[in-house]
């Protein structure tokens, strides 16, 4: 496995625990300390239940049954609650939690099992197929070494270079804007009245997302870019919280980071006995927070498929497809078609004057099937649904 990312992390502690052995390779000293996902949808936290890490996490983060949909101009607000799935699921909220608790947590967990081995300092440099396996070549702190394997899933997110070595395509577009993260412990909820731990802020010209971990608020907002300004500076920073709470001086942010976002999928997520799985796969705004949840799908999915030809013995290439066939349709058919709906719901004003979200949700209050699917789609049910039909 390449990349202890949270995808990586987790499929390779899934197979270990299948009493398949295991080895994880990650290029840096430890799991970074990353501040993009945090969200984890119910179907993931299931996941999470069937390998005992869901305990730890769900400790270690904040349940947000409710998310609220506003719109910036108007103040209106539509709140949904998850808690009418649950008949659905054990775990009808989404669950607030770093990712790189997951990744840390789950690669502690490996290095822990008989089948497990986790080598941080490990890059992975290049490797070559063959009829019985794979020869990777991996560089350490101390040479250049060569691991042998069965299997090789390159979980190494978006700049993979195991996508990039076996050649294959990484179709799509990146958005002309970047979008800007910034976290703060300062209390916004005493300025903004019945914020949710997860709110999505429409507005044609400064949307945001603000959600909330454990001891931070996060905070995404567009940065158009090709304007001169440096949207990672104090004075930047201080314009976006006067907007949204008054005093933008008084916000101390704990963090800033700047990110370009795509729209893109792999051509294929598999040759021969090398797989894609996670951001190596394909890339996603994160309006919706689908990435790292998509990812643990691949992940969830590709090691169920392994399990069946390591330990059951079946057949490789009917399954190994299969898995393509699956995780890449959902990959176009879901993850990038509601992310960019999403988005663009999020920033387009209708011609009442209304946000596009506004419009389309305010339909669902009165309307609980529509609102059932609604929420299905949003927390993933319905693409693990889907994946399930394709053959
Ligand atoms: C602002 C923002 C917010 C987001 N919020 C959400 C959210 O709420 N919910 C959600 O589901 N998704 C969200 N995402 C997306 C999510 O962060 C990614 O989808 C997720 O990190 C993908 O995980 P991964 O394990 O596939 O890749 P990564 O997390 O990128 O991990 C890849 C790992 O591979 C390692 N690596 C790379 N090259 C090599 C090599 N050659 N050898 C060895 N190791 C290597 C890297 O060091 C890294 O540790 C967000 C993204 C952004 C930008």
């Amino acid at each position: 496995m390449v990349g202890a990312g949270p995808v990586g992390a987790f499929a390779a502690y899934r197979l270990a625990r299948m009493g398949i052995d295991t080895i994880l390779i990650e290029a840096l000293p430890n799991c970074p300390e990353d501040m993009r996902a945090s969200t984890f949808h119910p179907p993931s936290i299931e996941m999470l239940d069937a390998l005992e890490l869901s305990e730890a996490l769900i400790a270690d983060g904040l349940k947000a049954p409710v998310y609220q949909y506003r719109d910036r101009r108007s103040g209106q607000t539509i709140e949904l609650d998850m808690t009418e799935l649950s008949e659905v699921t054990p775990h009808p909220y989404r669950l607030q939690c770093e990712q790189y608790k997951l990744a840390r947590l789950a690669s502690a967990r490996l290095d822990a099992h008989p089948c497990g081995t986790a080598l941080f300092s490990h890059r992975l440099l290049a490797f070559e197929q063959d009829d019985t396996g794979v020869t990777v070549q991996v560089e350490t702190p101390m040479a250049v070494e060569q691991i042998r394997c069965d299997y090789m899933i390159g979980a190494d997110g978006a700049n993979s270079t195991v996508r990039k070595w076996t050649g294959i395509g990484f179709n799509g577009f990146t958005w002309p804007e970047s979008f800007l993260t910034l976290s703060t412990a300062y209390p916004i909820e005493q300025h903004i009245k019945g914020l949710a731990n997860v709110n999505y802020v429409a507005d044609a010209t400064e949307w945001c997302v603000l959600l909330r971990v454990p001891t931070l608020w996060r905070m995404l907002v567009p940065a158009p870019g090709g304007t001169g300004i440096d949207y990672l500076s104090d004075a930047y920073k201080s314009g976006v919280f006067d907007r949204l709470v008054g005093d933008g001086k008084a916000v101390e942010t704990y963090h800033r980071t700047l990110y370009r976002v795509h729209q893109r999928v792999a051509e294929t997520f598999r040759q021969g006995r090398v797989l894609l799985a996670g951001d190596a796969a394909h890339l996603n705004n994160p309006l919706g927070g689908f990435g790292m949840n998509s990812g643990l799908h691949d992940a969830w999915n590709l090691t169920g498929k392994l399990e069946q030809i390591l330990i059951g013995g079946e057949p490789a290439d009917p399954l190994l497809d299969r898995f393509d066939r699956q995780r890449r349709t959902i990959s176009h058919e879901f993850i990038q078609s509601q992310t960019i709906q999403n988005k663009e719901a999020m920033e387009s004003t209708d011609v009442d004057g209304r946000s596009l979200q506004e419009s389309k949700l305010r339909a669902l209050l009165d309307d609980k099937e529509a609102r059932m699917r609604h929420l299905l789609a949003q927390g993933m049910f319905t693409s693990l649904r889907r994946e399930a039909e394709i053959a």
